[in-house]
């Protein structure tokens, strides 16, 4: 158990140390009563050693068998810094990598109302080359008296739509004891906003098997987010993609201030992979296509946008969603954008 004093040293073995070597140094961490996570890289292996740094420093560790050097980590999130793993992790979302050269689209209605409106959406984004379809069955709403969600039967509309189009899907939990339900279906399960900091919630989803979107809560700093987000890799899940969605500023013209800084510096503090919500963020469709050039131009490894056959329609979020030919104009743009920095789609 990580306590108090605990901090964390990061072992960086040579690359060309050897099981043995690696297996020692665990050994000899257990053996002092530290926790020893082993990341593998590509290039080489690397250990973060958590327990009392005095204790874990003492060790001579630069005269260990396959050892380069142990440096110690003094930000307060550990596992999902840069100096803990220095390339960029790459998370499977259902067959989509996340985090790669590829921008993912994720695209799909803010809700799932009914069949119709799931089906007749998912065809559109799924055919305007969007990867991954969202829809949520569980809706957090301001007002406890607004649409809530069709809760499980949203759930089943959605593997339906994943298995009709061969799109995986993310879905919001709000609550631990539904951590199970929505992650039987869900390909990637989502932490909205109002609950980056439900530190239970982070647990829960830290011990389930699939991959976690973690967003950005909207009064949450940088180091903030960073945490939440060690919250979830510290119980062992270690696919997490972090979400910028916006944060609450003085100005009124937009529902949330994009905080496109965001991209570059946790880009620059952490190894996940990053995506903004210019949907969330603006709160008005127009701004939608500025803000989602903008996050791709600015280095973010996907986005994701809410698009409604009818959003005049719509019980959740009408006003930022995008129609189906206005998504489709988009991702031309989003193609544009990602081949202008280097990357595809
Ligand atoms: C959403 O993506 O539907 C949502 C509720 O977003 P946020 O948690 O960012 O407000
Ligand atoms: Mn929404």
């Amino acid at each position: 158990m990580v306590t108090g004093q605990d901090d964390s040293t990061i072992i960086v073995m040579r690359r060309d140390a050897t099981r043995d070597d690696i297996d020692h140094v665990v050994e000899r961490l257990r053996d002092i009563g530290a926790e020893a996570h082993v990341s593998e890289g590509q290039i080489r292996t690397i250990i973060g050693a958590v327990g009392d740094r005095a204790v874990i420093q003492q060790l001579p560790w630069e005269a260990f068998p396959g050892v380069e050097r142990a440096v110690p980590v003094l930000k307060p999130y550990k596992f999902v810094s840069r100096d803990f793993h220095p390339e960029d992790s790459v998370v499977d979302v259902g067959g989509v990598p996340v985090g790669g050269n590829a921008i993912v689209v994720i695209a799909g209605p803010c809700a799932v109302e009914n069949r119709d409106q799931l089906f007749t959406t998912a065809a559109a984004v799924q055919k305007a080359g969007a990867r991954v379809l969202r829809g949520d069955a569980f809706k957090p709403r301001t007002s406890p008296y607004a649409f809530q969600g069709l809760g499980e039967k949203g759930l089943q509309l959605l593997a339906e739509a994943r298995d009709e189009f061969g799109m995986p899907f993310v879905a919001e939990v709000l609550d631990p004891r539904d951590v199970e339900l929505v992650s039987s279906y869900a390909d990637l399960v989502r932490i909205g906003a109002r609950n980056m900091a439900n530190f239970t919630l982070l647990a829960e989803v830290g011990r389930q098997p699939k991959p976690v979107m973690l967003k950005r809560g909207f009064t949450a700093t940088i180091d903030e987010w960073l945490n939440a987000a060690e919250y979830v890799y510290k119980e062992g899940n270690h696919n997490v993609i972090l979400c910028e969605r916006g944060i609450r500023t003085f100005e009124q013209q937009t529902r949330n201030t994009l905080d496109i800084s965001a991209v570059p510096v946790v880009e620059a503090l952490s190894h996940l992979p990053l995506i903004v919500d210019p949907s969330h963020s603006g709160g008005r469709s127009a701004l939608v296509p500025a803000l989602t050039r903008a996050a791709v131009a600015a280095g973010a490894d996907g986005v994701m946008i809410d698009v409604h056959p009818t959003p005049e329609t719509a019980q959740v979020d009408g006003g930022q969603a995008l129609r189906p030919a206005e998504f489709g104009q988009l991702m031309d743009q989003v193609r544009a954008v990602a081949t202008a920095v280097g990357r595809g789609v």
